[in-house]
């Protein structure tokens, strides 16, 4: 039996656009699925490039614990940093497990992407935790930013609103799919960055004003460099996801390797690495510059258990369960299993 089939060989809701060979059998077994990580198909970078992305992070979390230093693990200090690397990790196991079983069945292929649609806007929803309390600036009398619950429910908001708007697009075929997808998770990624942005437009540096507005890593060349290396790495991913290049000039000669998804998958991984870069900017240097000018107001003082970790949660839970109602609407003649 052969293991790599051409597209034309693939039932329609196997193949990728532009991508003409390489794929792994259609209506494989679980087991099958996992061992096509040994061998080269399709889909190994996609699978590979997240497994390793996520081994990655696990060390880097690891570290910026360490930096944290505060006397106990739930320390209101590291409480939005749990809250990011859930949805870090979240994001990227869902990922290369998406890539690994979508051969499974057609309805299956659907499935797994709804679930890393659902991983996506969770990711967007805990960045957007971990950049508020980190790095938002103080004194600035906007009401999301004086409250976190305020803040919190616009970030969870849009990330329903970029499931569900994915999903939708991604169950139907549908011309400016890939554009209406791109659009909804930029909105959730927008507002995700929008506390440090206010910051670098709006704030003056550093305290010493009570009065207005007032801001820490915004202040620094070296944390704005990596919010515009990070904005860079987002919004080529998004252009490459959203217009197939290259493999859209060229279809059949990317298929391994070089096609837009797999610039995507690293640039998204790039991306995550930047914006982990600012507040770790904020992490490291906030404490000591606040306990020398006794100015500064701690902005990770209002983090408690349930608005990080308990919201990220909840999120996950409301996100996941988005993606498993339109998984139950799919048509249950295309069975998991079916041969
Ligand atoms: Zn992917």
């Amino acid at each position: 039996m052969r293991l790599l089939l051409k597209d034309c060989e693939m039932p329609e809701g196997f193949r990728e656009r532009f991508i003409t060979s390489a794929y792994r059998r259609a209506y494989s077994t679980p087991w099958e699925c996992v061992k096509s990580l040994f061998y080269i198909n399709n889909e190994s970078f996609n699978v590979w490039s997240h497994i390793f992305t996520t081994v990655f992070f696990v060390m880097r979390y690891s570290t910026l614990l360490a930096l944290t230093q505060t006397p106990h693990l739930f320390d209101p200090f590291t409480l939005p940093l749990f809250a990011s690397a859930i949805g870090t990790f979240t994001l990227y196991s869902t990922s290369s497990m998406a890539h690994l079983f979508n051969s499974i069945s057609e309805r299956g292929y659907k499935i797994c992407f709804f679930f890393d649609y659902a991983a996506i806007s969770l990711y967007t929803f805990t960045s957007a935790q971990a950049v508020f309390f980190y790095t938002r600036p103080t004194n600035t009398n906007w009401i999301i930013f004086e409250i976190p619950s305020v803040y919190m429910s616009l970030a969870a908001t849009l990330s329903f609103i970029a499931t569900y708007s994915t999903c939708k697009t991604g169950n139907k075929v549908f011309k400016y799919g890939n554009l209406l997808r791109t659009i909804s998770c930029l909105v959730a990624w927008l507002n995700c960055t929008l506390p440090f942005i206010v910051g670098v437009t709006l704030c003056s540096c550093h305290a010493n004003s009570s009065t207005s507005c007032v801001a820490f890593s915004a202040c620094n060349s070296a944390s704005v460099g990596y919010y515009f290396r990070h904005a860079f790495c987002t919004v080529v991913a998004g252009l490459m996801y959203s217009t197939r290049l290259p493999e859209r000039l060229l279809p059949g000669r990317f298929d391994l390797v070089g096609n837009s998804h797999h610039f995507m998958h690293v640039f998204v991984a790039l991306s995550t690495e930047f914006g982990l870069k600012l507040f770790e900017f904020d992490i490291k240097h906030k404490r000591s510059w606040r306990q020398r000018e006794g100015a500064w107001a701690d902005t990770t003082a209002d983090a408690s258990f349930i608005n990080t970790v308990g919201a990220a949660v909840i999120v996950m839970l409301i996100n996941a369960g988005i993606a498993l109602w339109f998984s139950r609407s799919l048509k249950s003649k295309e069975s998991v299993h079916e041969k």
